[in-house]
């Protein structure tokens, strides 16, 4: 076995709550009066919305939603595929998850074992996103989980939509790859 080197610039986990100070006074008898309540996790984490300091490798952009706003460097399940990179995006990624080869070859199988045809002209840059963020999933996870909703770190979910883009620009927030069809709407 190895000893993995620590990453002295990661601080925690994805949606990890942020320290906040807590603010308390007490009545005369004791009892506290300002008790802080728990907030729900999704309220917690709304600061990521805003800014990017929840990013380590440089290279995430804002999210709509809270639940995508997280860097490749904040998974645990992606250190090994980071290596001493500093970010996921790597070759590999490029090859896997962006080739457009890779990316129709899938199409194509997964079409096929659907039992469905396909066209020469049928793939748009929406359709090449949503085989890309399964083919991340394959990657990281091995498979697709039915109700097994993953986050895919903004800047693999950027690097996509850069390449394979909307015309509109706009796109819908979190990439909730599972169950989804091949031809969804995405994100
Ligand atoms: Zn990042
Ligand atoms: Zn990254």
């Amino acid at each position: 076995m190895f000893n993995r080197r620590p990453r002295p610039e990661r601080h925690g986990y994805a949606f990890e709550p942020e320290p906040r100070p807590i603010q308390t006074s007490q009545t005369a008898d004791g009892e506290d009066v300002n008790q802080p309540r728990p907030r729900p996790q999704q309220q917690r984490d709304e600061w990521r919305l805003t800014s990017l300091d929840w990013c380590h490798c440089g290279n995430c952009r804002l999210m709509k939603n809270v639940k995508g706003s997280v860097c490749c460097r904040e998974r645990v399940e992606l250190e090994d595929k980071i290596g001493e990179n500093t970010c996921l995006i790597n070759e590999k990624f490029k090859k896997l998850c962006m080739d457009k080869d890779v990316l129709e070859l899938v199409y194509v199988s997964k079409k096929d074992i659907l039992g469905e045809s396909v066209t020469q002209d049928e793939i748009k840059n929406r359709t090449y996103r949503f085989i890309a963020y399964r083919c991340y999933i394959w990657w990281v996870y091995s498979r697709l989980r039915k109700n097994d909703r993953r986050p895919i770190p903004s800047c693999c979910v950027w690097a996509i939509r850069d390449k394979y883009p909307e015309d509109s620009g706009i796109y819908t927030g979190f990439i909730d790859v599972d169950g989804l069809p091949f031809n969804s709407d995405d994100g």
